[in-house]
């Protein structure tokens, strides 16, 4: 215990958001800050918003995004996160959800966890694929494992971010690849990506998925970037 106060004095953290100093109980994020986050709560909300984006192009079950992309402090932390070789407060982050969202069943029956694959070359140059520490936060919490060989990214994508809404249904056509169908046939797979704006990259991972037949699918991101203007149950004004 003595040990552990020398070394929060010794070296001192402080929070991604505020830079106010954390005590010892928390990680990454302060509690204030951690309260103040735009929760969307649409794992409380039948045929929310985040699933009425993939109905008609998969057989899709559930859906869900933690957070709506829209505080300046959260856009920060996720920039650090994708960009900035700081996956554990993104991990941290997953872990709250996958926490909050097991506790109302939204991981039943799902079987494997497969996490948007990167194109080999992005991950050489960010070192890791941000999607993969969501899917591992999610899997300790539920146990469910982590699929990463059955499917391969093969086209290395312009960046979503800088690219028109109408011009990325036709960027993410056919940019996966099914290696291993004998891991994902007969299963309800949990794709898990970091942040949702049109969902045109997960509904081409889904499609791609899907041709298997006999496979179900769920969605789960961290952050949805799309129309705040949906039908979430809120209880946070912030947004
Ligand atoms: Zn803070």
């Amino acid at each position: 215990m003595i040990w552990t106060d020398i070394i929060e004095l010794l070296f001192p953290r402080y929070c991604i958001i505020c830079n106010e100093r954390l005590n010892k109980q928390e990680s990454h994020i302060c509690i204030n800050c951690l309260r103040k986050l735009p929760y969307t709560n649409s794992h409380l909300t039948k045929e929310n918003t985040i699933e009425k984006l993939f109905w008609y192009h998969l057989p899709i079950q559930r859906a869900a995004s933690y957070l709506f992309y829209s505080s300046t402090g959260l856009r920060e932390v996720i920039h650090s996160f994708k960009y900035y070789d700081n996956p554990y407060v993104g991990a941290y982050l997953a872990r709250l959800m996958a926490l909050e969202y097991n506790d109302v069943g939204f991981f039943k029956d799902i079987d494997i966890i497969v996490p948007v694959p990167l194109h080999w070359q992005r991950r050489l140059h960010r070192g890791y694929n941000q999607a993969y520490y969501i899917a591992k936060s999610i899997s300790n919490v539920t146990g469910t494992p982590v699929i990463t060989n059955a499917i391969k990214r093969i086209k290395n994508n312009t960046s979503q971010t800088r690219i028109e809404h109408q011009q990325r249904q036709s960027n993410v056509s056919s940019i996966f690849k099914v290696i291993h169908p004998e891991v994902l046939r007969g299963k309800h797979i949990l794709l898990v990506d970091d942040v949702i704006t049109t969902g045109s990259t997960l509904i081409s991972l889904g499609k791609t998925i899907a041709e298997l037949n006999d496979v179900r699918i769920s969605i789960v991101s961290l952050c949805y970037a799309g129309n705040f203007f949906c039908n979430f149950v809120s209880e946070n004004e912030d947004w």
